[in-house]
């Protein structure tokens, strides 16, 4: 997701000290969550038509309350000027219910009864300025795509705008008929209703964050690629990119293949491929992908870009940060995930190709923003994407899978993602999920990557005397030193021959017998280690 465009390797992005893991579990962001309120699903009734940009908008909410029955607050972008919804009616079942709307909160007080399990309805309307994007596509075609992420939800949809409260969502789109309609879930009906107008109705039935939820309404070409362990996957694309476009889209199933053998079940009703006006290079709607309008090419440029957002489909979307401040759980991993896939098809060369760009961007970002990847002085989920939380994420996965091997490492990830599939988590979370499945204490290795900036900045030499190699090896960076694995290639007739050592002081000297002196001797060959080479 998100500002992602891989071949310009890749964005810019607004992105001290240990932070010790009972801090991480204190601190979050600043949304009030209401643990005993858990909404169980969205009913999105949407007008929209050609004369103006007003969405006349009917949202069902059932919630079910946990201990007791509390105030309902909902997150909705009030009128301002031009842009923003006025309620008209609140209902609770069939009544009117007690409401007040101020700040871009609606609070519900839900009426004095036993039952645990309340509907309640909210009419509106309005011209949305975000989330829901009213425009023409590049080619002057009316368009209107949701774009929510992270938090813009709220300026067309009532609702708990936050990820932490997931919930299954339908969507009921009446738009003008010679529109096609795609969004969020599996398509139950499309109806001409004769006054010029077209009902098209999707229901997902797995929990989504609002985050990722959208709609696509516009003229389309659509086509079915192919059906993966029985998940159908379309492309969505404007008329004028037809071939093109399905043809770019088309690795779609394969990546999904992919990752349904080696994570486990995808847990939407469909994969759609859709290209779509979006602020961002793709956004990682869960099971209807928006990717950047010029992703269409003809010319496959955009692979590893389709592999990172359905990547998202098992982390960030299903497996879902419970705090904007783990949000690489969600990036980190689709950036690593894309690059196993990579792998997977063009080799290990790839992996270490995309290895090496991340880690100059990482070293690069860190000397003017030297801050870990859980950051939690950040209290605004805008600010949350940055190198350390796509990119740096992605190493610390890499290195994860180095230290505890290639089998243990993915047993760990579909142990993971089996536990808190369809569910949230945090980081501990998966260090715990990580720790089952390798028996290892995994504290230390999350406490230096995860929640302490910097990565380790070494000064090195070597010379050769006596039937010995020597290497003089210094970790220089201001802080603490780093603990780590480090392996020592020694090239000696075009061949490389691996040592592995422990590195966890500030100075260390490592000897090696051998025959002859070496041709050269490299650090970290195979890219298993995130550091930054000093002369
Ligand atoms: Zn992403």
């Amino acid at each position: 997701m998100k500002l992602y465009f891989p071949y310009l390797k890749r964005y810019t992005c607004l992105a001290t000290c240990l932070l010790f893991a009972i801090v991480e579990m204190a601190a979050q962001d600043l949304y009030p969550k209401n643990e005993a309120v858990d909404v169980q699903d969205y009913i999105f009734n949407l007008t929209l038509n050609d004369e103006n940009n007003v969405i006349i908008g009917e949202a069902q909410i059932n919630v079910a309350f946990k201990d007791k029955v509390d105030t309902l607050v909902l997150d909705l972008i009030g009128k301002s000027q031009k842009y923003g919804m006025e309620i008209t009616t609140v209902l609770e079942g069939d009544k009117v219910a007690n409401y007040s709307f101020s700040k871009n909160k609606i609070h519900i007080l839900p009426s004095e009864s036993k039952e645990n399990t309340r509907t309640f309805k909210v009419f509106y309307e309005g011209i949305p300025e975000r989330g829901l994007v009213i425009s023409t596509t590049k080619f002057g075609q009316r368009s209107f795509f949701g774009d929510n992420w992270p938090n813009l939800a709220r300026h067309w949809l009532p609702s708990v705008d936050h990820p932490y409260d997931k919930a299954t969502i339908e969507f009921r789109i009446t738009a003008p008929e010679d529109y096609d309609v795609v969004a969020t879930g599996e398509k139950l009906e499309e109806s001409n209703l004769g006054n010029g107008f077209k009902l098209t109705t999707y229901k997902e039935p797995a929990p989504v964050a609002m985050k990722v939820v959208t709609i696509g309404v516009t003229k389309f070409a659509s086509k079915l690629l192919d059906v993966v362990h029985g998940i159908p996957v379309t492309a969505w694309v404007y008329p004028e990119n037809r071939l093109e476009g399905f043809s770019d889209y088309n690795v779609a199933s394969k990546v999904l293949d992919y990752f349904i053998e080696n994570i486990g079940p995808y847990s939407y009703a469909k994969l759609a491929n859709m290209q779509a006006k979006t602020q961002w290079g793709g956004l990682e709607n869960a099971g209807t992908i928006a990717y950047f309008e010029n992703s269409v090419t003809g010319k496959n440029t955009v692979e590893a870009l389709i592999a990172h957002e359905i990547a998202h489909q098992w982390f960030g979307n299903s497996a879902t940060e419970a705090s904007w401040n783990h949000v690489w759980l969600s990036e980190g991993f689709a950036t690593y995930f894309s690059i196993l896939y990579l792998e997977h098809v063009y080799g290990d060369e790839k992996r270490k190709d995309e290895l090496a760009l991340d880690r100059k961007q990482i070293i690069d970002y860190y000397k003017q923003n030297p801050s870990p990847i859980v950051d939690l002085t950040i209290k605004d989920p805008m600010r949350v994407l940055s190198i350390n939380s796509y990119q740096k994420g992605g190493w610390v996965l890499n290195m994860l899978r180095h230290k505890l091997g290639d089998d243990l490492f993915w047993k760990g990830i579909r142990h993971y993602y089996g536990t808190f599939r369809n569910s949230n988590a945090l980081t501990d979370d998966f260090r715990k999920a990580m720790e089952e499945v390798s028996g290892e204490q995994l504290e230390p290795f999350f406490q230096q990557w995860l929640f302490t900036k910097g990565h380790p900045e070494i000064k090195w030499d070597w010379s050769y005397e006596k039937g010995k190699v020597r290497i003089d090896l210094e970790q220089i960076q201001k802080h603490h030193p780093f603990d780590f694995p480090l392996e020592i290639g020694i090239v000696q007739d075009d061949e490389l021959k691996i040592m592995k050592v422990t590195v966890n002081k500030k100075s260390e000297v490592f000897e090696f017998a051998l025959e002859a002196r070496p041709d050269n001797i490299v650090l970290d060959p195979n890219y298993w280690l995130l550091f930054e080479e000093k002369i």
